[in-house]
Order: structure tokens, then sequence, then C-alpha cells
């Protein structure tokens, strides 16, 4: 069997970039796939990529909302009949200064990351300890969680804020079988609707290269001297929810060929 066969997993944030291919893999691996997304569309659409309502259905939730929230971990329920794996991937990055970010921004930051996967925690952890059969949590958190960088400062807050909700829930969930880890990329260019919508650009202008050659930027100053991808961040994924590591716990995985060792 399939590593993952059998398993339900609900991905926020999966129409698009490292959800998505979070979502793509998993599904590979023999899951059955939420994908939970503000674009109805685009999330309907990455589902029937994935084969269809047996193996995926998209739905439309945003994390800043209780009940929509609460409406995604039911579709789990719903059409698959359990929950066993969490993906807080839900993010967007607004990439200001501290002397140009508003209070709106610092609340629409705080809003979708660090509030919108406490709620997402909170509902799928009611059901992963009234389920009795252990599971994963995994927060796609970043680089920036730990390591400043300029021009970030209110998405960089939220990734700490997120980084810390992994280690508060690895502790209050561990006597339940379940596993809390977080991710950080960094890096991931292509096919991030983050980078597309004007974080590439910006960056890019930081950095004083083309916006096209942003990947190849970052691949160079890595020590693997590689460009990371999404799939890569779905490699993580997979290590963590369907490898033997039944043994950790608020853990952080760096997937940015080596930027935060150098
Ligand atoms: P992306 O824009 O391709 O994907 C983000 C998805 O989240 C989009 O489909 C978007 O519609 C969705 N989303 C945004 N707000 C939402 C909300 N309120 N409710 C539900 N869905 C919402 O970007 P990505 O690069 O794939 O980013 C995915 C995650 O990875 C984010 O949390 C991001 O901070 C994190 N991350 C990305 C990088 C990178 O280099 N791309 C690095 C570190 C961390």
């Amino acid at each position: 069997p399939k590593p993952l066969a059998g398993r339900i997993a609900l991905v926020t944030g999966a129409a698009s970039g490292i959800g998505k291919a979070i979502a793509t893999r998993l599904a590979a691996e023999g899951s059955c796939v939420v994908i939970a997304d503000l674009d109805l569309e685009k999330a309907q659409a990455a589902a029937a990529e994935l084969g269809g309502t047996d193996v995926a259905v998209g739905i439309q939730a945003n994390v800043t909302d209780e009940a929509q929230v609460q409406a995604a971990v039911d579709a789990a329920l719903l059409a698959f009949g359990g929950l066993d794996i969490v993906i807080n991937n839900a993010g967007l990055s607004l990439s200001k200064s501290l002397l140009e970010t508003t209070v709106a921004d610092w609340d629409l930051q705080h809003n979708v990351m660090a509030k919108g996967s406490f709620l997402v925690s909170r509902a799928a952890a009611r059901v992963l300890i009234d389920q009795k059969l252990g599971g994963d949590i995994v927060y796609i958190s970043s680089k920036n969680s730990v390591f400043a960088g300029p021009n970030n400062i209110a998405y960089s807050a939220t990734k700490a804020d997120q980084a810390h909700q992994v280690r508060l829930l690895a502790a209050e969930l561990g006597e339940y079988g379940v596993k809390v880890n977080g991710i950080n990329p960094d890096g991931v260019v292509r096919g991030s609707g983050i980078f597309a919508g004007g974080w590439g650009a910006k960056r890019a202008a930081v950095y004083g290269v083309p916006e096209e050659e942003l990947g190849k930027y970052y691949a160079q100053r890595t020590l693997l001297k590689r460009e990371v991808l999404p799939e890569n961040v779905a490699n993580a994924v997979f290590v963590l929810c369907a490898s033997d590591l039944s043994h950790t716990t608020g853990l952080h995985i760096p997937v940015d060929a080596g930027v935060a060792a150098a």
C-alpha cells in the first residue's frame, strides 16, 4: 500500500504554490485531501486535477473566519470520514518596512497567519483528540520566523507567532499522539502567488536583479546552489507525516537549500 493510504488531510491555501504541491504529494501517497482556499474556483480546479471527489474536494474557506474554518474541518469528516493530517499553509506577504506598515496591514498579516492557523489547529485538534488516532499538524512557517530580513516586519512577526504555536501545541497535544511540526521554506519563487503578486518585484528591486532572475539569484546564495521549489516543501511534509519520524514533535525543518545555515 502507499505510505499514506487511507489518511485524510486538510491543506489550507492549497489552490496555489506550496499548498497545491503539498496536496498533490499527499494525494499521490494515498491520502484524501480537502483543498481549502479563499479562491473557490482555483480550489475546485486543483481538486479536479488530483482525480476528483474520491481523492480531493476543493472548498472556499477564509482561515480568518471561525465558521468557515469549522466548515473546512467538517468537509473532511463529511467527504472522507475523518481527519489525520492538517497543514497550516494559507498565507500572504505585504512585504513592507516598519514605516510603510499600516495598522490594517499588521492586522491582515496576523489575522491570516497567526489567528488563521490558531483557528484551524483548534478546530482540527478537537477532532484529532476525539478520534484517538493521533495525527499530524504541520505549519508552513518561514525562515523569516527566525532570521530578520528587511521590509517584512508584519509578515515575519506573524511567522514567529506560528513557530511558537508549533512548540505550544506540540506540548499540549503530545499526550494525544498528535505531532506538531513546522517547515521553514525560503526563496520558493516558482509557482508562488506571493512572489507573482508583488513580493517578487519588490525583492528583485531590493537585490538589484531582474524579477525573472530572482529564482536564480536566491539559488546562488544558498549553500547547495539550488532553487527551492514547492515540491521540495511537500517532500518535507511527506517525511514528517509518512516516515518513521514517529518521535519528532515541536521541530522546524528548514527547506531553504541551506540559507539559514550559511
Ligand atoms: P501562494 O500565494 O501561491 O499560496 C498561498 C495561498 O493561500 C493562495 O492560494 C491564497 O489564495 C491562500 N490564502 C491567502 N489568504 C487566505 C485566507 N485568508 N484563507 C484561506 N486561504 C488564503 O504562496 P506560497 O508561496 O505558496 O505560500 C504558501 C505559504 O508558504 C505561506 O504561508 C507563505 O508565507 C509560506 N512561505 C512561502 C515562502 C516562499 O518562498 N514562497 C517562504 C516561506 C514561507
